[in-house]
């Protein structure tokens, strides 16, 4: 379908109104208005979510670090901090036992820290940024990148108002081609813009690893007084996770009568049947997590990605036209499975350099190499340098991993060995055969019966995220060719989809045209734009592309 767009001229396009985003905005702002000398650009910054802070989750327990350099004076601001950290503790868990720590590395000490709910703090950076007289506009979803001569030129704005086919209904608006001097992706944690920036402009990536990634699964729970108190921090290693595999899991103390209780499940794991959200139900069920949750009531659920492969998987962060920030580009600490405060570092650094650009009137690479500069010289790249081995000390599983990361303490980060390489995740599950091979058993998921009380399916967990979708629409899963998903994969994978999923969008349903066969059923209606199956999805055969513009979750207290 030939479709005539409107083309809309802007200086900066910045894409995703996330804590990468908003802190690029305000920073920016705060620059022109200290100076006096710079007009204000104008500034297109979009957030698919229908709100600020819609769409972020996170566990969270935030080093303010970044945020005090963004406003110092955040506190006095009225920044919404659950609480500040009051206790911290770990636990390895056996399945009906627990060993606390006596004493806990370094990079997990809190101390200093405070327990948020990223999707508040987000909604609050935003009335910051527009109260420095920056408008977001939320609904508004990127769809394409646009790259013109090798340069990255702008992006095209989601089409509304297509059916399920791809045809125009009645209400058909067009996206708009949006022409920016400079586009920032700050889209979080497997952004579909940033895939496609990576997948077209080879240099960014060039002599990277590839990302790794944790799904996390998350709960807030309200719960009798007496069980916690606002600012005790726990986390766990352990049980349900398999030694060969990554993860582990949190209980954060929101206040003394509401918790953050989640699990976070490597996807590099060998086993197909590896489901995140049935790791953390049966999480649930240790007593170490009983003794604080029964009793109480769920009151929220989220899903999300998290970059855990830190220094050396980062992209190159500018190319001609283009910045990359926050999550997009990597910028988590996997040590201490933190990224906010870097990610507002990143918003900072890319803003001074536009501000740079600005007063030059200059947006050419070597202008824009200022962020890389930036982030080079700057306390974000020593935090991530020093923990740049810290994923690849597990791949042996946990107990070598803690061996390593116990050298690696004493060493400043290179432990026994430096840059180890690494496949994308999806090249370690195994099939069924060869899993059956190494592990002398067939892959077979634990499971529980849920309640719906105290643990929950997914279409219940799903409920409580608030994600919406309009039916009438293409789908935003796009499946290369079904003809993989039921046949091939049901035979050499099992379909790992219907169990990597957290919100029960891939299911194998029986074919009615076909005898004792299976087909895929699609219900993209129930997605929390986790994009654990545009990563895991081992034919990578499954794209994961932007719905209309302020649809999916509607994350409260995540
Ligand atoms: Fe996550 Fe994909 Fe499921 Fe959506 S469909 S919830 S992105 S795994």
């Amino acid at each position: 379908m030939d479709i005539e767009r409107e083309i809309l001229e802007t200086d900066i396009a910045i894409v995703g109104a996330g804590p990468a985003g908003l802190a690029l905005a305000y920073k920016l702002a705060q620059l022109i208005e200290a100076d006096g000398s710079v007009d204000m650009p104008e500034i297109l910054l979009m957030e698919k979510g229908s709100h600020c802070g819609a769409h972020a989750l996170s566990g969270a327990v935030m080093d303010p670090r970044g945020l005090a350099e963004l406003i110092p004076d955040y506190i006095e601001k009225g920044a919404p901090l659950s609480a500040p950290v009051s206790t911290d503790s770990m636990y390895y868990l056996r399945k009906s036992g627990e060993f606390k720590f006596p004493f806990l590395p370094p990079s997990l000490s809190n101390h200093g820290n405070y327990v948020i709910s990223l999707n508040r703090l987000t909604s609050w950076l935003g009335e910051q940024v527009e109260a420095k007289g920056i408008d977001i506009f939320a609904g508004l979803a990127g769809y394409n990148l646009v790259i013109e001569d090798g340069v990255v030129s702008g992006i095209q704005t989601v089409d509304m108002g297509l059916d399920k086919e791809g045809n125009p209904k009645s209400n058909f608006e067009p996206g708009s081609i949006v022409k920016a001097k400079v586009t920032v992706l700050c889209e979080g944690v497997r952004g579909s813009l940033t895939r496609q920036a990576l997948e077209q402009i080879p240099e960014l990536t060039a002599g990277r690893l590839p990302q790794t990634f944790l799904t996390g699964v998350k709960e807030v729970w309200e719960i009798p007084e007496g069980r916690i108190k606002a600012g005790e921090v726990i986390h766990t290693i352990g049980w349900p996770q398999p030694n060969h595999e990554y993860g582990g899991g949190w209980v954060y103390g929101m206040s003394n009568t509401m918790v953050s209780v989640g699990y976070a499940v490597g996807l590099d794991s060998p086993d197909p049947t590896n489901d995140p959200h049935m790791k953390f139900q049966r999480y649930k069920t240790h007593p170490v997590l009983k003794r604080i949750l029964e009793g109480g009531t769920m009151l929220h659920y989220g899903a999300k990605t998290i970059p855990v492969g830190g220094y050396y998987c980062m992209p190159k962060l500018f190319h001609a036209g283009l910045l990359l920030c926050g999550d997009s580009a990597g910028f988590l600490d996997p040590s201490r499975l933190k990224g906010v405060h870097l990610a507002i570092k990143s918003g900072i650094m890319a803003a001074e350099t536009l501000f740079d650009c600005l007063k030059d009137g200059d947006f050419s690479p070597g202008k824009l190499a200022g962020y890389e500069q930036r982030f080079e010289n700057s306390w974000s790249k020593r935090e991530l340098y020093k923990s740049r081995n810290f994923h690849a000390a597990f791949k042996n599983g946990l107990k070598s991993g803690m061996f390593h990361v116990a050298i690696q303490t004493l060493t400043g980060g290179r432990g026994l060995f430096d840059r180890r390489e690494h496949k994308p995740d999806h090249e370690y599950m195994l099939t069924i055969e060869a899993f059956t091979k190494r592990f002398g058993q067939k892959p077979h998921k634990e499971s529980i019966k849920f309640d719906n009380s105290y643990t929950f399916d997914k279409l219940t967990d799903v409920y409580k995220s608030g994600t919406q979708h309009e039916e009438e629409q293409p789908p935003h899963l796009v499946i290369a060719d079904y003809d993989i998903c039921n046949n091939r994969c049901t035979e050499e994978y099992g379909n790992p989809c219907q169990h990597f999923c957290p919100a029960h969008v891939y299911e194998m349903v029986e074919d009615s045209e076909r005898d004792v066969k299976l087909k895929l059923q699609l219900t993209p209606s129930n997605c929390v734009h986790c994009k654990t199956c545009d990563i895991a999805d081992p034919y990578q055969i499954i794209r994961w592309v932007t719905p209309q513009g302020g649809e999916g979750p509607n994350y409260e207290n995540l």
